[in-house]
């Protein structure tokens, strides 16, 4: 309540006088805007989806790019070190590798000359491998009943299908792949048994041209995007080793930085940050809410940005207000 309320208050105080007030008062130099998928207009109205903050249209993200690119240095991640100045800045990143990154986001990014950079989870290169997020939601999207735990759910209307898409989610965060597989499957009735097709990711030939482009960084983002917490120190390696691999194998360069996946603290704690500092990665961000500091470049906080984001939204996203606001009031 008291959150809504500061914020009304701030989005009312001219968007100049907010930055100068916060630069005042807070240190906030970089600020790392997180998105995750940029959808063609028409996906983007006839898709249905349960997460509507990871996903931008195409002619959003042209107005957030613009709008980013006049009042903000859209930097590269290699330049967060460089000398303080005046300028606000911003470093766009995206997470996964979707292949709408390359077909809808690469086209703006290039308009504005802006750069970018895309984390990859190398096991979905090429939709080897399908997440599970995608595969819950196709689930739950066509079928009209679910049973989980032995008890049935009727989710024939949208909400009622987000809020088992939500329930279950938090679930699947916490169990490994098979267990993960062996759930997806008891959920799907006969009807749906036919192989779930679902071709989101980049090839391996998609991610060369992206590696070889000026504007865009590739970073890694594990292989199979598992939640790290749940992992031992052995396997987090060998996803780490893989995914590098892979990586620096298909675009021929080094791989500087890192994602954690899902990057909340349910996702990981101090021993993870530990054992991924190891690796030498230049960066290594996270989803959680604070500022940026330059000398912990080990757990960078990013802000998620969605298709509601213009404006006075995203100015105030984008000098680190929101990010603050809930640290304090722990969204
Ligand atoms: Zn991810």
């Amino acid at each position: 309540m008291i959150k809504k309320k500061l914020i009304k208050i701030i989005d009312n105080i001219s968007q100049k006088k907010i930055t100068d007030v916060f630069l005042d008062l807070i240190d906030v130099d970089t600020v790392f805007l997180n998105y995750h998928r940029v959808l063609s207009n028409d996906e983007f109205q006839n898709t249905n989806r349960p997460d509507d903050d990871l996903v931008v249209s195409a002619q959003i993200f042209d107005k957030q790019v613009n709008y980013l690119k006049k009042n903000f240095e859209v930097i590269s991640i290699n330049d967060i070190l460089q000398k303080r100045d005046k300028k606000r800045k911003v470093v766009i990143t995206f997470d996964d590798g979707y292949l709408d990154n390359l077909k809808n986001a690469l086209p703006i990014l290039e308009k504005y000359n802006c750069p970018a950079i895309i984390y990859i989870a190398t096991s979905f290169l090429d939709n080897k491998m399908v997440p599970w997020w995608l595969k819950l939601w196709k689930i739950i999207y066509s079928q009209k009943k679910i049973v989980y735990n032995d008890k049935s759910y009727e989710i024939i209307e949208k909400k009622d299908k987000k809020n088992i898409y939500n329930l279950l989610s938090k679930k699947f965060l916490l169990l490994n792949k098979s267990q993960q597989d062996t759930l997806l499957d008891e959920f799907l009735d006969h009807k749906h048994k036919e192989q779930i097709n679902i071709n989101e990711f980049l090839s391996s030939e998609n991610l060369k041209d992206l590696g070889d482009n000026d504007l865009i960084e590739i970073g890694c983002h594990t292989h199979t995007h598992p939640n790290l917490k749940i992992l031992n120190k052995k396997e987090i390696h060998k996803e780490i080793i893989n995914s590098v691999n892979i990586l620096e194998n298909i675009i021929k360069k080094k791989i500087n930085h890192f994602s954690i996946p899902y990057g909340s603290k349910n996702c990981f704690d101090d021993k993870i940050i530990q054992q991924l500092s190891e690796y030498n990665f230049k960066t290594i961000v996270t989803t959680e809410h604070d500022i940026f500091k330059k000398n912990n470049c080990n757990k960078i906080p990013r802000i998620g940005i969605g298709n509601l984001d213009i404006n006075g939204r995203l100015h105030r996203k984008s000098v680190g207000i929101d990010s603050i606001l809930n640290k304090i009031f722990r969204r």
